[in-house]
């Protein structure tokens, strides 16, 4: 697997071919051990907290021995801290915890809204050292990339750029890029983003849609089980699930795309030709269309302005209806997928309107099903909630493996020599 990135290979010796080839196999599978080892440790760390090396060789299934020299190599790059305990547990030898560094490795996040981008640096454990956001002024979409790529530079700068260990980005679902409706300014091409911020920064970039980028920071920094369904209703609705310790459906074309389920008793036609898709039903587009269409709201209104602080009948109507339409399909999601907790986020609407669809859900599964869901509806609560979400694409990339990150990041840190 890609991401499961091992060091490249070493400068041959001066030995034969042969035996060189039969070393460099042996080094790389070292090598690839290793990281696996270093990643292993690293992962159940920023997972479950400072551990001691024999709870660690408990928990990951590696001897004592390996555990040790694995941690010391980290101790060395600085990857991982070691202080003493506060208050030794138990009798004889106090444990001394493992940790991951505060502010000496960093990740980053950034997204780009409709009408703002931002932009924040967070330690391994998720917490906010510096974030900024700045209204989008680019009208076409180089202008929207150099505009996020400038953000993310100017935060790397800030925090320094040797402690960063990788960017994260976040863009609305990929479909969004092709039929209707058509794409936002803020709809940059993920491919374009990715490269518009190589040209700036040395460090690893991971583009991703918004939902993949939520359910890694629900494992990593939420608290997360390691079978979770995540659930996206914004512009389109998407799934992301992490299954094990990985995020499934990777890469484009791998899966993962609901906007064409039908939505039971939906009547709305879709662009596809079939009539109750997801899409044409019960996205945040589908529903402004709608408000439009009855002249609820004027045409070029916004996202937004499906959440008024005034509010109106025929607009919580729509919202209700939508809720309820959710409350229907969603079940359909989790009973092919299996999840053992389903997680539901986006703006969708009032209180009471979340939790209809959250019944919704919970009584239509259970006709389908014969069990109890276990699902519930996460609130943007911080205000840095995209940036936050983002850095957790980074934070993922970096602990599949560590090691090779360290030794990247220490390349970034040697000074450029010119022939
Ligand atoms: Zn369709």
């Amino acid at each position: 697997m890609a991401r499961r990135a091992v060091w490249p290979g070493y400068p041959g010796s001066v030995a034969s071919s042969t035996e060189r080839t039969e070393r460099t196999e042996r080094t790389e599978l070292m090598v690839h051990q290793r990281n696996a080892t270093a990643a292993a440790i690293m992962r159940t760390i920023v997972r479950q907290g400072p551990l001691g090396r024999k709870e660690l060789s408990s928990i990951i299934g590696v001897t004592f021995t390996t555990i040790t020299k694995t941690v010391a190599e980290l101790l060395e790059l600085g990857a991982l801290t070691e202080s003493t305990p506060s208050t030794p547990r138990g009798v004889g030898r106090p444990v001394t915890p493992l940790d991951v560094p505060a502010g000496r490795r960093l990740v980053i996040g950034g997204h780009l809204h409709p009408e703002s981008t931002s932009c924040g640096a967070y330690t391994l454990r998720g917490d906010l050292v510096t974030s900024r956001s700045v209204a989008a002024t680019g009208r076409t979409q180089p202008a929207r990339i150099d505009e996020a790529a400038e953000l993310v530079t100017d935060v790397v700068a800030e925090v320094g750029a040797t402690a960063v260990v990788g960017v994260g980005m976040t863009t609305p679902w990929a479909e969004l890029h092709h039929g209707q409706p058509p794409p936002l300014v803020a709809d940059v091409d993920p491919d374009a983003l990715a490269q518009g911020l190589g040209k700036h920064l040395r460090h690893p970039v991971r583009v991703e849609p918004n939902v993949r980028a939520q359910a890694l920071e629900h494992y990593w920094w939420g608290g997360g089980g390691d079978d979770v369904l995540t659930v996206l209703v914004g512009r389109s609705v998407g799934v992301a699930q992490i299954r094990g310790d990985e995020l499934v459906w990777d890469g484009p074309g791998a899966g993962g795309l609901v906007s064409h389920i039908i939505v039971p008793g939906s009547t709305h036609p879709c662009d596809c030709g079939q009539i109750g898709c997801v899409k044409a039903t019960c996205t945040d587009d589908a529903l402004l269309r709608r408000a439009v269409d009855a002249g609820l709201l004027p045409p070029g209104a916004l996202q937004r302005d499906l959440y008024p602080e005034e509010d109106t009948d025929g607009l919580r109507e729509l919202r209700q209806a939508r809720a309820e339409e959710l409350g229907r399909v969603i079940p359909l999601i989790m009973s092919l997928v299996a999840p053992a907790e389903t997680t539901v986020r986006g703006r969708v609407g009032t209180a009471e309107e979340i939790a209809a669809c959250i019944d919704m859900v919970r009584s239509r599964y259970r006709e389908l099903v014969g069990r109890d869901a276990e699902v519930r509806f996460y609130d943007r609560s911080r205000p840095d909630y995209w940036p936050h979400a983002s850095a957790a694409l980074a934070l993922d990339r970096y602990l599949a493996s560590p090691l090779w990150h360290e030794r990247d990041r220490e390349l970034r840190a040697a000074p450029v020599t010119l022939a």
